[in-house]
């Protein structure tokens, strides 16, 4: 596997179907995904590892640690519709790659992902909702990240740095590293004019602090 034919790959696998406006949904883009994923890759975060997919929407995060070797992982999502899509994803997967791995899918809101009584994981990765439909969801969903494993990438508005970066400091953990993006974001909802948009966003990889 290259990064390359990881990016292809994971475009054959199915997006939302009929993308939630309140849930923010929107799929990373599998070029970005790729590229994420293999930067982890490279720093061993991934072959082995146990992972968090928190919002996994149709999978494509977690699908992506699958074919990179992950030991496990765990896909979180509140929407019964992107589940549908997301168990026909890992089946699809499983057609055509030999997975060993343990899947497991939980339908949950993250509100209610109690980190006391959830398994833990070794690296969490998500691409939230960027809080633009209800305030503080990013917050949020990193807060339960860094409570569920001590590695997180997390993807938010490039904008956010100062905010993004302060949280993940009060809870002890550094920005390792940050990748950049000029994010397409196919225009999937009625309010939408343009066809594809660009717009600045950012993947921390944040460490906790030994
Ligand atoms: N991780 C996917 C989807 C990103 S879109 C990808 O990278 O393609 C954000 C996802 O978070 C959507 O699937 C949405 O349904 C989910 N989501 C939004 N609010 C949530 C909540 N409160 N709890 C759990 N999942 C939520």
């Amino acid at each position: 596997m290259s990064k390359q034919t990881l990016a292809v790959e994971l475009s054959k696998f199915a997006v939302f179907d009929d993308a939630k406006q309140n849930l923010e949904q929107y799929s990373t883009d599998s070029e970005v995904a790729a590229d994420i994923l293999w930067a982890a890759h490279m720093q061993e975060w991934i072959k082995d590892k146990t992972v968090i997919d928190l919002g996994a929407g149709t999978g494509i995060l977690g699908i992506g640690c699958l074919l990179l070797g992950a030991k496990k992982v765990t896909f979180v999502e509140v929407d019964k519709d992107s589940i549908k899509v997301l168990e026909k994803n890992i089946e699809q997967l499983k057609e055509e790659f030999e997975i060993i791995a343990e899947i497991e899918i939980k339908n949950a809101d993250i509100k209610d992902v109690n980190p006391e009584t959830f398994e833990k994981a070794d690296v969490v990765v998500q691409n939230p909702p960027f809080g633009t439909q209800e305030k503080n969801t990013d917050a949020l969903f990193l807060e339960k990240a860094m409570q569920l494993s001590d590695k997180v990438i997390t993807m938010h508005k490039s904008v956010t740095k100062t905010f993004i970066e302060e949280l993940a400091e009060k809870q002890d953990f550094f920005p390792f590293r940050c990748l950049k993006y000029n994010y397409p974001l196919k225009m999937t909802m009625p309010q939408h004019k343009k066809e594809i948009e660009y717009i600045k966003v950012s993947c921390w990889f944040l460490v906790k602090n030994n």
